[in-house]
């Protein structure tokens, strides 16, 4: 892959791509830097090499029209603050207010493009809207994993118009942290893999039994499992059309060598709510007209004892709905278990939807060795597939 030390970057307009689609609290201030302080260490080889920066990125979902409440001027507002520097703003990301905003620029400046996706040929994935945005760099950079799965104008089209070309700080250490789990592992390597559904997982449990010495399963999904082997899960969330899967899984994993690991026993719920009643049982005997809500003890201490022992973790979805405090202690525990072991050594990559979230809940993300940025981006990543912002920069 090609990275910015393969540039020359002195005085070059630099376009880059960056994934500046950060959350807002209620009152219009932006809840979490991560996808800004992410940037970072692209922002100073740029800087240092004395390079013109020109940072584009999507906000939100304004559907191709100009939406002030998706702009990008606070983002810059956050990014300076970030920085430490002026961070300038173009009030639009192609044409003539943006080439004067580019034209303007002295080596060293940073210069925010308005949301690209303010116009619908962004997502379309238009070639002449990537020759518009191309007309403002000399150099093309993709720091943006989290949109590295769209073959968007700016993200994948974009780079046929660039010679010189380049993956971000950002976009390395996504690909590879996840490629060091993937493919160059240090063993036992464990996959933990949870949320709620047997659907959203079954093409990463496919890609990952490959690779895996071990696959812990919980959340949600471990119920379908539970019921394919036989179990009584009572109203516990089922997919019915993944039964046959799920024992195919199992299969699967028996003769790939790979030990798959479910739940032994269920925190149980008489209605899907923080004020219900609760049990515990094992996983399959859940009581009828109860739920299984989270991963209980006995299964807590078996997936520790499986991490205490692994070199190397991956961890995709919750064990529970940890967003409910009485069904946040499986996903907390288990956090834990990957921190330990994470401490005694191991390397841990935390990515793809809601486990980012919770390791961020339970305070655990200077604890592990990596929280990707990309949800759904690490996702595709962990199916196999091959993203369009990576190919398209071969
Ligand atoms: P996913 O986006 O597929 O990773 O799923 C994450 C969601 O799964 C979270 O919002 C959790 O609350 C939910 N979840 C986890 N365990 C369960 C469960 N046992 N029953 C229902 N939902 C669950």
């Amino acid at each position: 892959m090609p990275y910015l030390e393969n540039l020359q970057l002195e005085n070059q307009r630099v376009l880059v791509r960056v994934d500046f689609n950060v959350p807002f609290d209620k009152e219009g201030k932006i809840s979490d830097y991560s996808r800004i302080e992410a940037v970072l260490p692209t922002l100073h080889i740029l800087l240092e090499a004395k390079a013109k920066v020109i940072l584009m990125s999507h906000r939100g979902r304004p559907k191709g029209e100009k939406n002030a409440e998706m702009s990008l001027a606070p983002v810059a507002n956050g990014l300076s603050e970030v920085i430490g520097r002026e961070v300038k703003f173009a009030s639009d990301c192609v044409g003539a207010v943006a080439e004067k905003a580019v034209s303007e620029l002295q080596a060293g400046d940073i210069l925010l493009l308005e949301n690209l996706r303010f116009y619908a040929e962004e997502e379309k994935g238009e070639r002449e809207f990537a020759a518009k945005l191309a007309k403002l760099g000399d150099v093309y950079v993709n720091d943006a994993f989290g949109t590295a799965h769209r073959a968007h104008a700016s993200t994948a089209v974009i780079a046929e118009f660039f010679e010189h070309k380049a993956f971000g700080e950002c976009m390395r250490s996504e690909v590879e942290s996840v490629n060091k789990v993937l493919y160059n592992s240090e063993k036992p390597t464990v996959a933990i893999v949870g949320g709620a559904k047997v659907s959203s997982k079954i093409t990463i449990l496919k890609n990952l039994l490959p690779q895996v010495d071990h696959i812990i399963i919980g959340g949600g999904m471990a119920y379908t499992f539970a019921k394919a082997k036989g179990g009584d899960i009572g109203n516990s969330l089922v997919e019915e059309d993944y039964l046959d899967l799920a024992n195919e899984i199992l299969q699967e994993a028996k003769s790939n060598g790979v030990e798959i690991h479910l739940p032994i026993d269920s925190v149980n719920a008489d209605a899907f709510s923080n004020d219900a009643q609760i049990n515990i049982s094992s996983i399959m005997s859940v009581p009828q007209g109860f739920m299984g809500l989270d991963i209980g003890p006995k299964s807590i201490k078996h997936f520790h004892n499986v991490l205490s022992f692994s070199r190397t973790i991956l961890w995709n979805g919750p064990m529970g709905v940890f967003e409910m405090s009485n069904f946040a202690n499986g996903t907390r525990e288990i956090g834990e278990a990957v921190a330990e072991a994470t401490e005694k050594g191991a390397f841990s990559l935390v990515g793809g939807g809601d486990s980012v979230a919770a390791v961020k809940q339970f305070d655990l993300d200077d604890r592990v060795s990596y929280v990707s940025t990309g949800g759904g981006a690490m996702l595709e990543y962990l199916e196999g597939k091959v993203l369009p912002g990576i190919a398209a920069m071969g």
